[in-house]
């Protein structure tokens, strides 16, 4: 489990507490995507009152618990100030949980898992 982080980093949100407006961070309750320039609220077949929702900020990404949970990580293989600039590596890697330098995967959520609206958060496909 990684640590919490007290404060939402874009809009400064407490933990438990709804991420503000235009806030970059904020996910979508209806699709599970990011809440600024969500589509939802171009479409005229949703109801309004629930179109995006609130969003709470948790102490992590949305998606890393999901992530998490499913044992779904990445390691960065390639150039930077671990390996040095002119590594020429894989790229993203999947590894296991526990691999050291590893992040939850959060775009294999949007392959392999699918928001479900009812419960807010991420489900196996
Ligand atoms: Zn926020
Ligand atoms: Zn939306």
């Amino acid at each position: 489990m990684s640590s919490l982080e007290p404060f939402c980093p874009d809009c400064g949100a407490e933990i438990g507490r709804p991420h503000g407006e235009g806030c970059a961070i904020a996910c979508c309750l209806y699709d599970g995507g990011r809440r600024l320039n969500c589509e939802c609220r171009q479409r005229t077949d949703l109801d309004l009152d629930h179109a995006c929702g609130q969003d709470d900020w948790t102490g992590q990404w949305p998606g890393e618990a999901e992530a998490e949970e499913f044992g779904w990580w990445v390691f960065w293989d390639g150039p930077g100030p671990e390996q040095g600039w002119d590594h020429c590596g894989q790229g993203w890697v999947r590894v296991t949980a526990g691999t050291p330098g590893a992040i939850p995967d959060l775009d294999r959520l949007r392959t392999d898992a699918e928001w479900d609206r009812k419960a807010l958060r991420w489900v196996k496909r």
